[in-house]
Order: C-alpha cells, then structure tokens, then sequence
C-alpha cells in the first residue's frame, strides 16, 4: 500500500491507487485522552520519536499535533468532540488517540464510537501475540498469534436503543405490536421491556471481510474465521456468514478456498470430493476461509490457539474476543489496535483499554498498549525499520525483567518501574 513518492507537504494521503503516500515529515494529530492519557502519551511519544530517529537519523519524523477530545476538550471548549479535531483526522488521514472515558447508562454517547463512526473507520484490527518475558495464564502463550478485524460501525454499537419510559420506546413497542405480532408475542415481559436493535448489513459485513482477508494475504496468513452468532441471530449474525463468503469469494476466488465451497462439493459429489477439492486448493497455495460459532471460538482460542490466525467479526464479538485473547497474553495494558477505513486510507491507532480512572496520573500505567499502537502506525507508514526497532525495545525491556506495576503483580521478582521508567527501558534496549 506504501510507495516512495513524495508528497510535497506534510499530509499523508491516499492515491487513487490506493497507494499511500507518505512524506518524511508527517503531521500526526493525536488524542491525549482521559485518566492515564497525559501518562502513556509521554512515555509512547518519546519511545516513538526515539525509534524514528534511530532508524533515519532525521530525515524522517513525525510531527506530533495535539488534537482535543475528550475531558480535556470538555473543560476548554465545552464539547467532547469539537469539529476541529475531526477535521485535523480528515486533513492528515492518519492519527493516534488515548483512551477515552464513556458514562455506562444514561448520558452522553461514546465518543471513541463517534469518532469511528464520523471517519467511517469500519475496521477495527486488534493483533494478539505473546512477548517473551509477559506472565500469562495458559501453558504456551506463544501459541497465540492472531489479529482480529472487528467490525466497527454496525451491530449494537450503532447504539439503536429505546430506554423504558421513555415516549420513544412506547411508540417502539407499539410499533412492534401492531406490526409484527408475532414477533412482538415473543417479548417476554412486554410492560418493562428496554427494546435495542441490532442493524447489520451486507455492506457492512463485506467490506470487513474483504479487508480481513486482503490483509491475511498481504501479510502471508494461513486462514481466516469468520465467527458470528448465526445460530441464534439468523438474519443479522447469520447474515454476517453468508455475506462475508459470498464477498470471500467474489474477491478472492482465486487465492482464497472457502468451507462453504467445501460444502457445495460435499452436497453435489460428497465428502471424499470436497477433502481433495481442499486439499488441492491449499497444496496450490490457496487461504483456507472457514467460519466457526461465538461460543465455540472462545472456547477453541483457548485449548487451540495456534489453529487460529486472522479472525473477521461483528462488533460485539470483537469486542469480548480481544479483550479475552489480550488476558492470555499479558492483559490489556499490552494490547494494540487501529481503527481504519481501508477505502480512503484514514487511521486512528489507539491503545486498547480504556482510561484506568485510578492510576491516573500516578506515572504507573502500561504504556506498551499505545507504544504498540504507534508500532502498528509505523508499519502503515510503510516505517518497517522503526518499527522493529520499537519491537526490539519492549523485547529488551521484558528481557532485562523491568515492568509495570500490572505485570509486576504477576511476577514479583522483576523489577518494577513506572510509566516514564518502562519507555526509558525500552530506548535503552533499542
Ligand atoms: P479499563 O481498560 O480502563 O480498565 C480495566 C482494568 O485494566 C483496570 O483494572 C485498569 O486499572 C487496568 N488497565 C487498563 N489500562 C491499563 C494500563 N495501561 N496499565 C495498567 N493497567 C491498566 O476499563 P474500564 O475500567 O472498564 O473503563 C474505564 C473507562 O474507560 C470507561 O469510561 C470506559 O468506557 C472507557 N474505555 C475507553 C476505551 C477507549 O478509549 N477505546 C476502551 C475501553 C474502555
């Protein structure tokens, strides 16, 4: 997706060939975030910087642009996400942000939702890999190695929902009553019943899909699962499956060989036909696309991770799945991700976890989340030397046992350091 040619100023964009086109000193509006924000922004820019330097010995930078969101904004703009900070990720295409808070009930709406939703960042790639040194509670943490593409503008988080008592949700429920009778006999407690809706879409489905499945083969992977709930929700979960095959292979149908292909064969000229016709297609160096139940995927991560490689997923799923898989390897606090639009090019790569409102500025907090997501940026810039030399510090890091209060927790016996002394250790270790 990278080439060499320049741009002339310093805006990333995107070439009608899909091209990205980068120059040697972008500006990257960031989001400081909220709690630990002010304390894993300091520690990730100057572990970023350092890795830049190191590898292009200034001719290549970053120009970092703060941008406001957030408490932050709140308290000096009065809105929690001003149109200027939209407008900055639209301009320079690729951006990082901390976390940010999200009231649970009632009150305003997510803005780390909104802010995917108003740049159309409809992938959601969230990578999970063990590090040499992290404590993890399964036998072989290194058996996991997998990136998830959650879908990331539909499902319940298009946040749909009517709050019983209110006049919305009367007239939802009437609705539902006089339209849909029998689907509304199914409601079990009619009178006290909060109603959400789940919309998701061919559209939505295949253009998540399609990204997952081009980036596996960019990047040499061996399968990708598609994982829904389509046993219970038939039309949206269940729709998720149909439409992610039929988008695999009317996209890939020649570098791609896909378990419903496999069930065609088995229903036209049997099993034995459908296990050559497989077999023939991975021997030609075909990607295996298969799918697999919710449940049944927690459960296979667990006792099988190295059967799995790069997972496509609604929302919610996604959201569980990462979360889950990031516990096995070391927890939230090392966990990466980047929200994308793989059409217009537009990126926001942030740290996983949200604000962690107790450490916040106490300079404890795991800053490798957000130096992770900023090593994901540096990968999409097409900055493979720095971004090595970031994977080199956190290996370094782990390796001379200096840690963060949250994996210190788990193995006492190494030395404990603060947010600023992890960076440090990192930079020494590069
Ligand atoms: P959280 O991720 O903030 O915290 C979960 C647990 O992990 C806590 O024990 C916390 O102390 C710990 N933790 C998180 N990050 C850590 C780090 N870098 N180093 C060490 N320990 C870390 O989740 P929560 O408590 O459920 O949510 C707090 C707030 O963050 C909520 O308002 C929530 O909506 C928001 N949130 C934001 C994002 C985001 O900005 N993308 C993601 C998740 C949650």
């Amino acid at each position: 997706m990278v080439n060499d040619y320049k741009s002339e100023n310093d805006q990333i964009i995107m070439r009608q060939d899909n091209r990205l086109i980068v120059p040697d000193q972008p500006t990257i509006p960031y989001i400081e975030g909220d709690g630990i924000g002010a304390d894993i922004w300091r520690a990730a820019k100057s572990v970023l910087n350092h890795a830049v330097e190191k590898a292009y010995h200034g001719k290549r930078a970053i120009r970092w642009k703060e941008v406001l969101a957030g408490e932050k904004a709140v308290k000096l703009l009065g809105t929690g996400l001003p149109d200027e900070t939209l407008q900055a990720f639209r301009t320079y295409l690729v951006g990082m942000k901390g976390p940010m808070g999200t009231p649970v009930g009632g009150g305003a709406r997510s803005l780390n939702v909104a802010l995917r939703k108003e740049l159309d960042l409809y992938v959601c790639q969230r990578p999970v890999r063990w590090f040499k040194g992290l404590p993890a509670p399964v036998i072989h943490p290194e058996y996991v190695d997998m990136v998830i593409f959650r879908e990331n503008t539909e499902d319940v988080y298009a946040g749909i929902e009517f709050e019983l008592g209110s006049d919305d949700n009367s007239r939802f429920s009437d609705l539902l009553r006089e339209n849909f009778p029998s689907q509304f006999a199914k409601v079990r407690f009619p009178n006290t019943t909060s109603f959400g809706i789940k919309p998701i879409s061919n559209e939505g489905s295949s253009r998540l899909v399609i990204s997952a499945i081009r980036w596996a083969l960019q990047n040499r992977r061996k399968s990708v699962t598609l994982m829904h709930k389509g046993n219970i929700m038939k039309f949206t979960e269940g729709g998720f499956r149909k439409w992610g095959y039929a988008a695999a292979e009317a996209a890939f149908g020649d570098r791609v060989f896909t378990q419903m292909q496999w069930e065609r064969i088995k229903t036209d000229q049997g099993e034995d036909a459908a296990n050559q016709a497989k077999q023939a297609a991975l021997s030609a160096g075909k990607m295996f696309v298969r799918d697999m139940i919710a449940d049944a995927v927690f459960e296979a991560v667990l006792t099988r991770p190295q059967e799995f490689d790069v997972i496509a997923t609604p929302n919610l799923n996604g959201d569980y799945l990462s979360d889950a898989l990031a516990a096995q390897v070391g927890g939230v606090g090392i966990a990466p991700g980047a929200n994308l639009n793989d059409d217009t090019g537009a990126a926001v790569f942030e740290a996983t976890h949200g604000t962690a409102p107790l450490f916040a500025n106490t300079n404890k907090a795991n800053p490798s989340s957000l130096i992770l997501s900023g090593e994901m940026m540096l990968r999409y810039l097409g900055w493979q030397e720095a971004a090595d030399l970031v994977i080199r510090g956190l290996e370094g890091a782990l390796a001379a046992r200096t840690v963060t209060f949250d994996i210190h927790r788990l193995i006492p016996d190494a030395t404990l350091v603060s947010t600023d002394g992890f960076g440090e250790a990192m930079i020494k270790a590069m």
